[in-house]
């Protein structure tokens, strides 16, 4: 039997803390430790109603703020976030596991969308087209939506809130966030923080919950648009609900990120950057590198003896432990998953070179810890290969040409990303061209594009027509409004009765 939860996580609502009045509660847990750190409300229809009309009541008045004075608030937000990113990384690393200067650059990636959001009287600006007929003139304009509701994962549980609602609020919507019931913390004290910088009651709230608290959200009649970002048969549940309750959406899903290696590639800075990018954050990350593919036994070889040198080296300990290159994983569940595959993966035929399941930390060996896995001569009939495994996992596909490697990756369900190392520049370009993926690396592992960029993916990697953030994320929380004006020379002889359709003259 584990001890009473020592604290409960609530929600903010209208700028206020509020306690959980569902009676429902989920476990939040220090997975360095495993032990049972708090528990967190899962809101009720009531308490999302009461957020969404807190949302909606900030949108009616929030709509007409200068952009001036949007733009001043999300500075000082920016400022905030600054001063506290050490607590926030701490809060991140407590309840997700990663490790500390992991948590400080998801931090910071956050912050690069709080500062193009403070770009918005820039971002906003519209059109103009004098004289389009004989003294007439058509503007177009971009104007909120009203409430928009984000729901987001754990991995990121700072940055992929950061990804939505500062872009939202900057075009003058009211945000309602529902965070990961995992590791809420964070995203509360964002909340916490943007009502410090000046945000008005109401105009971002967070609640926590589950799925009966998401579906509340995705049939709300004052949620008029919803990004989610999470794996995929939630992602295309979310984009057929919402869509169905008539709302805009936007919903990112899971990924199987491939990494095509070709012959003359550098692979010392190949193997360098798969490791990075399959072991980073203990592979939760949805831009992980978590396949391989290398053309030609040669290139397979050589790169497989030095992914092999590199993640026997890898270390990994509590997210606190600032000599850990990599922390635990989010839950024991998951933990026992991951390494379910690394068993199915030998049993179905595929060379374990290195194998990190089993592994424990001394001093937390409750703690939900795995070693990383390296996994040689996989296809893709097999379950390691198939299924996105969401863990420190790499998994090497052998190819005989370029041909046979892009048509393996382009027959994924995923498009999240792909990345290609080459000394050619021709294959290169072929490859950005050809891949089906929304977010290209050259010989950058998947890059996460930076805030002036959108982020997203194509096929099962996101439902529905916008990225996040950048151009599209504006776009995403505004919709366009086109105004025709003519203002007649009162005495001008231009009045009379014309049913024709109109022409431009
Ligand atoms: P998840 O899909 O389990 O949960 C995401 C959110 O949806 C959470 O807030 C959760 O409470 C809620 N949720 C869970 N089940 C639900 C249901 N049945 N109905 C309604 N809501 C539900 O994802 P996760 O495990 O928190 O996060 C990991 C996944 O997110 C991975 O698949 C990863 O690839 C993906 N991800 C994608 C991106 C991207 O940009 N494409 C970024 C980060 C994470």
């Amino acid at each position: 039997m584990q001890p009473e939860s020592p604290k409960t996580i609530g929600h903010f609502i209208g700028n206020r803390h509020a306690g959980g009045a569902s009676g429902r509660f989920a476990p939040v847990f220090d997975p360095a430790t495993g032990a049972r750190t708090a528990r967190v409300a899962l809101a009720s229809a009531a308490e999302v109603d009461r957020a969404v009309a807190a949302a909606g009541e900030a949108a009616a008045t929030w709509r007409s703020a200068s952009l001036a004075r949007r733009a001043a608030l999300l500075f000082r937000y920016r400022e905030l976030l600054r001063a506290h990113r050490d607590e926030l990384a701490g809060l991140i690393t407590a309840e997700h596991g990663k490790v500390r200067p992991d948590a400080l650059g998801e931090v910071a990636r956050g912050l690069e969308i709080v500062e193009l959001a403070c770009a918005v009287p820039e971002k906003l600006k519209g059109e103009l087209s004098t004289e389009v007929s004989t003294g007439v003139d058509v503007a177009s304009i971009r104007q909120p939506l009203g409430v928009v509701a984000g729901i987001t994962p754990f991995n990121f549980p700072a940055m992929v809130p950061l990804w939505m609602f500062p872009v939202a609020v900057a075009c003058g919507n009211a945000f309602v966030l529902k965070p990961s019931e995992k590791d809420p913390s964070a995203a509360l004290r964002l909340a916490g923080l943007a009502a410090e910088a000046g945000f008005p009651d109401g105009v971002l709230n967070v609640v926590n919950g589950d799925r009966e608290t998401v579906d509340h959200l995705l049939a709300h009649p004052g949620v008029a648009a919803v990004s989610f970002v999470g794996s995929t048969p939630v992602a295309r549940a979310v984009h057929a609900a919402a869509t169905r309750h008539g709302k805009r959406v936007q919903a990112l899903g899971g990924a199987k990120n491939h990494m095509l290696v070709l012959p003359d590639a550098d692979l010392d800075l190949a193997a360098d950057s798969a490791t990075g990018a399959a072991y980073g954050s203990a592979g939760e990350r949805c831009m992980a590198v978590s396949v391989v593919v290398a053309v030609g036994e040669e290139t397979g070889d050589a790169l497989v003896a030095r992914l092999a040198e590199r993640a026997a080296a890898v270390r990994v300990g509590p997210g606190t432990d600032p000599d850990a290159e990599m922390g635990p994983l989010i839950t024991r569940e998951h933990r026992d998953r991951v390494a379910s595959y690394v068993h199915g993966a030998r049993a179905q035929g595929a060379d374990v070179v290195v194998d990190g399941t089993g592994y424990t930390v001394p001093g937390h060996e409750d703690g939900f810890f795995l070693g990383v896995s390296l996994l040689d001569r996989v296809t893709p009939e097999m379950d390691a290969y198939r299924d996105e495994i969401f863990g420190p996992v790499l998994c090497v596909v052998r190819a005989g040409t370029y041909e046979e490697a892009v048509s393996l990756i382009n027959a994924s369900p995923w498009g999240n990303g792909a990345a290609v190392f080459t000394r050619d520049g021709g294959a290169a370009r072929r490859f950005q061209l050809e891949v089906e993926a929304g977010m290209v690396g050259v010989n950058v592992p998947i890059p996460v594009p930076v805030g002036s960029h959108s982020f997203g993916g194509w096929k099962d990697s996101l439902f529905g027509d916008h990225h996040v953030y950048g151009t599209d994320g504006i776009r995403f929380c505004t919709r366009g409004k086109v105004i025709t004006t003519r203002w007649p020379d009162p005495a001008g002889t231009e009045a009379g009765i014309d049913l024709g359709f109109p022409r431009n003259r």
